[in-house]
């Protein structure tokens, strides 16, 4: 019987016995030659970059749970001093509490079920939930009765220069934010006003806009606010595509927080920042069709991103025994293994002319947003999970030591 795997989840790899810990990721392929997407995990790398961003941020860091949900990974945030989880369900929320009885959870979500609210409120110890409308003010007050509660207001932001745009869905208007402030200044023992600047930002001044526009919602309202909440969007290197040092976003909010009122204090919210170095993906080539790969992960799986998104990822072929692979390359286009013609990932991925059945394409930077957007769809959600201890197949700067400091 075929096992479906809820929505993500990943089994733990039977690793031989021979194999240390944390092998290489060579290693394990030669010791399991796996047939089935095979995701490599890489702790190290993520308690680096979530070190190096808290280190950096003048405020709170939040890891946006939604990124990458595996335990491991998890632990290995909180590894790097981050004790704040901005979560943005039910599921979540019960998840970061088993795992962190001592963590700060904010409920980051602007539209909740009742009962995820109560959940949280009453049994997980969640003190801090967005908002951007008047109906869920209402909701949040009725079904917590008030009390310790924190209040974020969730501005949206003019469409900007991010990869992925994410006030099109929630966030208030600059007019309705003052008014939402206004409206929970008085059920609030915290009040805040946050926005998302759009996921994969390249732009740090970005921050800087927002913050000036959120400085302006604060004076409009004529009410006090406590914390400002810069939100997520920081970006990591994907192939072609190098962001500026983590160093120039954070002068970026420094300069924002200057046009703020005195003594707010600042949340972050990263989430692909802190893990996208923090796992690969091996596939296995199932048949090679002229410049065509058959490949046994895809848009449904850890893939998503190269589907339609278009983003592309570094790469690199690994052949059985090692054998000797052409020197020159070719580009090639990627097919998942669902029906489904929109299972294409057009990279290109360049790789050796000589690809042929059975080889293996290890894909790097897939911590954020692999993982999570896996799905059971056809019947390919198997996987495995291992960690090792390779480095991120990609660095990006500032995120670790020997990380170059500026962009090429
Ligand atoms: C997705 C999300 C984040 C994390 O965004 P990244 O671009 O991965 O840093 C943070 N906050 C909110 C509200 C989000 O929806």
């Amino acid at each position: 019987m075929t096992q479906i795997r809820p929505r993500g989840a990943v089994a733990p790899l039977r690793r031989p016995a021979s194999l240390p810990r944390r092998p290489t990721v060579d290693a394990v392929i030669a010791a399991l030659q796996p047939e089935e997407p095979l995701h490599c995990l890489r702790p190290q790398a993520v308690t680096e970059a979530a070190r190096a961003f808290a280190a950096a941020f003048p405020g709170d860091v939040l890891y946006a749970v939604k990124c990458n949900a595996e335990p491991a990974m998890l632990r290995a945030v909180a590894a790097g001093g981050i004790a704040h989880f901005d979560c943005a369900s039910d599921a979540e929320v019960r998840l970061v509490r088993t795992m962190f009885p001592d963590a700060a959870i904010h409920f980051m979500h602007p539209v909740k079920s009742r009962a995820a609210i109560r959940a949280a409120w009453g049994q997980c110890g969640v003190r801090d939930f967005v908002l951007d409308t008047d109906a869920e003010l209402s909701k949040i007050l009725e079904v917590t009765g008030g009390g310790d509660l924190g209040l974020v207001v969730r501005l949206a932001l003019p469409k900007g220069s991010a990869a992925y745009d994410l006030s099109g869905k929630f966030g208030a208007t600059p007019a309705e934010a003052a008014a939402l402030l206004r409206a929970a200044r008085p059920h609030a023992a915290r009040l805040g006003l946050s926005f998302h600047v759009g996921s994969q930002c390249l732009d740090p001044s970005a921050w800087t806009r927002a913050m000036a526009l959120a400085a302006e919602v604060i004076a409009a309202s004529g009410v006090a606010v406590e914390i400002v909440d810069v939100g997520g969007g920081f970006p990591v290197a994907y192939p072609g595509s190098t962001p500026p040092p983590l160093a120039d976003f954070m002068e970026a909010i420094r300069a924002g927080a200057a046009l703020l009122p005195e003594g707010v204090r600042l949340w972050a919210e990263p989430g692909r920042a802190l893990v996208a170095g923090g796992a690969s993906v091996v596939l296995q080539v199932q048949q090679r069709r002229g410049d065509a790969l058959y490949v046994n992960d895809g848009v449904y799986g850890a893939l998503s991103d190269a589907g339609a998104p278009g983003f592309r990822f570094p790469h690199r072929l690994v052949r059985a025994g090692g054998e000797p692979v052409a020197t020159v390359t070719r580009d090639f286009t990627l097919f998942g293994p669902t029906c489904d013609s929109a299972d294409v990932m057009k990279g290109p991925w360049t790789l050796p002319a000589d690809v042929r059945e059975g080889d293996w394409i290890e894909v790097g930077q897939l911590g954020a947003y692999g993982t999570a957007l896996r799905t059971a769809f056809n019947g390919f959600d198997r996987a495995h999970v291992t960690e090792v201890s390779d480095a991120p197949m990609l660095a990006t700067p500032g995120y670790a030591p020997g990380a170059p400091l500026r962009a090429a």
